[in-house]
């Protein structure tokens, strides 16, 4: 890793500029001098100038809102007028090298300190700690309390200890470290105690009073912004060739990056096998591959030398690569905290990025075995490992409704996080889908007839070839042919008499069990429709418009950077083309990942904005002067060239 190299590189610009400077810099100077932009995001200056107050922050926001700027400029701010350090607290190491990497191309100066550092380099860099030469420092918790670092951190001004991943505290979240806990003995030794910040995605109340709690806040600003995502797309698909849909989707998104999440190490094999067959450049990633295939792979997708990757959910922690452009799941996820948390790391440069989720029956007994199987809980005792997998279930029973629902998907996640917005995003599977209301109660009456006759013993494929008089082996030997029931339905098409079955486990009529078996039973509502006359009707999509193709243009690049915005012409696509080819030449010569060169929106934006001098550059959304100096001019010749040949 060059991030050193490339430190020493920036340290003559930074200390030249230190010197030029007169008078102090404002967070909107910072902001758009290092950084680029113009205006801060709703919650960043108010968790910003929380900070600067000298009090205790927690910003909970979602993935992708911007939370690094929110402590690293109040850093920056603070190291200018007393000198004060800030130490942040990272839990991973390739999160720390992202972090550190970006600081340094924008002309930062900035370290980590972690096992990935050799001896002599850890105490090179300990060194130049103590010599005050970085604002920020990046540190792993287990480092904080040894010897050496507590030596460095109790002779230097600590401004500030911003702990990133705060949800890393708690027990609650799915990311416990239990390193996380020595934060607080690490503050406690300092002389002065320094502003305390903490920032997560993770939402709930649980996470959140353990952050205040085991981190010791004093009197924080606590300020938690909507969670939605706007720039992302969420796409829920029933197909019967899984594998085509993946297939086709990456045939119409050649040139983007892209994560495919599949449930079993064996599907991840299949598929990337597959997929590399059909001439795709895709890679890997699960657990039970070596430590060095793992990390070869994970770089080879973050610099970009092949777009896509293939993986299990242990993929993705720490992963910070803002190109994200499409999620797509081979298979529904164990709950939907899972799944929020994976199809976020689609967009997290706020440009359009789709979330598709390919759903298939078998995915939820593949979950209920995972939830029976669990070798997490084998130590707790079995009244609360009963609990557990009780609770387990039920959220495997939310995500399974996530895929029946034909409400809003966005809505369906907010609700389930919490938060109430309308039931129409326009940005959806479901709302850009044409419903009509039918009235599908004599389907309903059919299954729950069949289901009753039966004594509530089979499960929904057999009930459903029943109805529709299926004349397999299966359905004679439990001898379902001769089922009251037994063929009513034989002029409606399966997946319809599945898609009711569905509705009407959503609307508990009917009660599908939480064990491997998943056998249909019938509830206390079921005779509202039996006996009394109960009407349902549902809302179907339109046979004719399925949204299947046009979710091909979607993603499409956008000169308002949302999704439904203008879309680029074909001169503007051809033009991002060159400043990409160009992005990945720079991210090669400086060894760091293209997106860290310049994010997906700025390329974007350059399209949009045609500079043809410095002044016009430093105009466009992530150029700031730092990068400018660096990078501005090859980008300014790379857009003179694209326009000449017309003029
Ligand atoms: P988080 O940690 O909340 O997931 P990051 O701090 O990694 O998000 O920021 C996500 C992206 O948003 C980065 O590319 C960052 O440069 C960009 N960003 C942050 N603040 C702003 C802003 N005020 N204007 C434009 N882009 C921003
Ligand atoms: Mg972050
Ligand atoms: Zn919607």
């Amino acid at each position: 890793m060059d991030i050193q190299q490339c430190q020493r590189e920036n340290e003559n610009t930074i200390i030249k500029q230190k010197r030029n400077k007169t008078q102090t810099v404002n967070k909107y100077e910072i902001l758009k001098k290092y950084f680029g932009y113009d205006t801060f995001r709703d919650a960043q200056e108010t968790l910003i100038d929380s900070i600067l107050e000298g009090k205790d922050t927690v910003g909970i926001m979602p993935t992708g809102a911007g939370k690094s700027l929110c402590y690293q400029i109040p850093a920056l701010l603070m190291n200018e007028n007393t000198g004060g350090i800030t130490l942040v607290i990272s839990p991973l190491i390739s999160l720390m090298k992202d972090q550190v990497g970006s600081l340094n191309q924008a002309g930062i100066h900035a370290a980590f300190l972690n096992s990935s550092l050799t001896a002599a380099q850890y105490y090179k860099a300990l060194e130049f700690a103590r010599q005050g030469r970085y604002p920020i420092i990046y540190v792993a918790p287990e480092r904080l309390v040894t010897e050496e670092f507590l030596d460095f951190a109790l002779h230097s001004r600590i401004a500030m200890v911003a702990v990133d991943e705060a949800h890393c505290v708690s027990q609650w979240g799915q990311d416990f470290r239990p390193s996380y806990l020595k934060i607080t003995e690490f503050i406690n030794r300092l002389p002065g105690r320094p502003v305390v910040s903490a920032f997560t995605a993770t939402a709930t109340k649980e996470v959140r009073d353990d952050i205040i709690d085991l981190l010791e806040l004093q009197m924080p600003t606590v300020l938690t912004t909507g969670f939605d995502r706007g720039n992302l797309y969420f796409g829920v698909m029933t197909v019967k060739d899984r594998y085509g849909a993946v297939r086709n989707y990456l045939e119409t998104h050649k040139e983007d990056s892209g994560i495919i999440y599949c449930l079993t190490r064996k599907h991840v094999e299949e598929v990337c096998e597959r997929l590399i067959k059909d001439g795709f450049s895709v890679t890997r990633y699960h657990a039970g591959l070596s430590d060095g295939e793992r990390k070869k792979n994970q770089d080879d997708f973050i610099y970009d030398r092949v777009p896509v990757m293939v993986a299990t959910s242990a993929f993705g922690m720490g992963i910070d690569k803002s190109n994200v452009r499409f999620v797509l799941h081979f298979g529904m996820p164990k709950n939907l905290e899972s799944y929020y948390q994976e199809a976020g790391r689609a967009g997290r440069d706020g440009e359009p990025a789709e979330c598709i989720l390919y759903y298939a029956g078998q995915d939820v007994i593949t979950n209920q075995v995972f939830i029976d199987h669990n070798q997490d809980n084998q130590e707790l005792d079995p009244v609360t490992r009963a609990m557990v997998q009780e609770r387990d279930r039920e959220r495997l029973k939310k995500m399974t409704f996530y895929c029946f629902t034909n409400e809003c998907l966005r809505d369906y996640i907010l609700r389930y996080f919490g938060e109430y917005k309308s039931n129409y995003c326009g940005n959806c599977s479901n709302c850009l889908t044409q419903f009509e209301q039918a009235d599908v109660t004599e389907i309903a009456k059919a299954l729950i007839g069949c289901i009753g006759s039966s004594r509530q013993r089979y499960g929904t494929t057999v009930i459903i070839d029943t109805v529709h008089g299926a004349n397999t082996a299966k359905i004679k030997s439990y001898r379902m042919n001769e089922n009251p029931c037994y063929a009513v339905l034989s002029k409606v098409p399966t997946y319809r008499i599945r898609q009711v079955l569905n509705h009407l486990q959503l609307e508990e009529y009917l009660f599908v069990t939480t064990d491997e078996y998943a056998i249909v039973k019938l509830t206390p509502k079921s005779k509202e429709i039996m006996e009394d006359g109960r009407q349902i009707v549902m809302k179907l999509a339109k046979e004719a418009d399925r949204p299947v193709k046009e979710a091909q243009s979607r993603s499409k690049k956008t000169k308002t950077g949302i999704s439904g915005g203008e879309p680029f012409t074909e001169r503007e696509e051809s033009l991002f083309e060159k400043l990409r080819a160009l992005r990945t030449e720079i991210a090669r010569e400086e060894k760091v990942p293209p997106y860290i060169v310049f994010s997906d929106k700025t390329l974007t934006h350059m399209c949009m904005i045609r500079p043809e001098t410095r002044e016009e550059m430093l105009k466009v959304s992530g150029v700031g002067e730092f990068k400018f100096e660096k990078y501005g001019e090859r980008f300014l010749r790379c857009i003179e060239a694209f326009e000449k040949p017309l003029s």
